[in-house]
């Protein structure tokens, strides 16, 4: 086989992309992408539609990107991501994190709509909470689009702005899954995990060298290295790391439709890579159209 592209993380519709599961498939086959990892945030719901979608000779590879808390190395704490593939989404460690997170989220938005409530905005909570997608975890963005269609502000980017930043008055913190304990998850469901844009800087604080020597030591598979949000040193200096520590190395665009200007197989993953992380799982097999 000649130039083989492997994309393995892209994201649609069902979570923050602007492509449905089925127009990214053709998105990914327009763009000679070999294989594509379809991978929301912190659901699977958008796997059926991607299947159902794929053209002959595309193989998908079902995933998620999971939101983990995780130590900082530096005595602190940090939000990491973490890319979990074809792992069964029907392992009961699975489902039960899953719905005690859509629960979760679900009554931080309350918390959020009620505090805007009582201050005197115009939010009807309950219409909000009637109004979310069943399947797919709540969010700020929701309570943002309520906030628009209220008139309060212009857009989403306005209601973040003013009202639901992390530092704002109306904030509540989310309660994400232990990056350990979604390791062990993914790993009990047949699944391998890679750690996403480590060193992306700029996204807010990120975990230390040590960290992830430390969550290699228990199970992480992989390590994102070629990523649009990191340079060349970056690559370099996290490419070594992944050897020093028998990670596996992965690229990937992190596409997300037209909400950024990245091309899908911007970054890509080379095929010993791709091998070396699909021989470790067992729940859920690759599909290719
Ligand atoms: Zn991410
Ligand atoms: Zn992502």
């Amino acid at each position: 086989m000649g130039c083989v592209v492997i994309d393995l993380h892209t994201h649609s519709s069902v979570s923050d992309g602007t492509d449905t599961p089925a127009s990214l498939m053709s998105a990914a086959a327009s763009a000679g992408l070999d294989v594509i990892a379809l991978t929301d945030h912190d659901t699977t719901a958008g796997w059926s539609e991607a299947a159902a979608a794929l053209t002959p000779g595309l193989t998908l590879v079902r995933g998620a990107e999971l939101s983990c808390t995780s130590p900082n190395g530096r005595g602190g704490t940090a939000t990491v991501h973490l890319l979990a593939y074809l792992f069964d989404p029907l392992a009961p460690a699975i489902v039960t994190e899953q719905s005690r997170l859509r629960a979760e989220r679900r009554s931080r938005l309350l918390k959020m709509a009620r505090r805007m409530a009582e201050d005197g905005y115009p939010v009807d909570p309950d219409a909000l909470m009637a109004s979310l997608p069943p399947d797919s975890p709540a969010g700020r963005p929701h309570l943002a689009m309520a906030l628009v269609q209220a008139g309060m502000v212009a857009t989403v980017d306005e209601a973040f702005q003013f009202f639901l930043n992390s530092r704002g008055r109306y904030h509540v913190s989310r309660r994400d899954t232990p990056v350990h304990t979604a390791i062990q998850m993914v790993a009990d469901a047949g699944g391998v995990t890679v750690l996403a844009h480590a060193f992306a800087h700029h996204r807010g604080p990120t975990v230390t060298a040590e960290v992830i020597k430390e969550l290699a030591g228990a199970g992480l598979t992989g390590l994102e290295v070629d990523h649009p949000d990191h340079d060349l040193a970056t690559r370099t200096q996290l490419g070594a790391l992944a050897d020093d520590l028998g990670l596996v190395r992965t690229g990937s665009s992190d596409y997300h439709g037209t909400n950024k200007t990245i091309r899908i197989g911007q970054d890509s993953t080379s095929p010993e890579a791709f091998e070396a992380l699909v021989a470790h799982t067992t729940g859920t097999p690759l599909i290719t159209g």
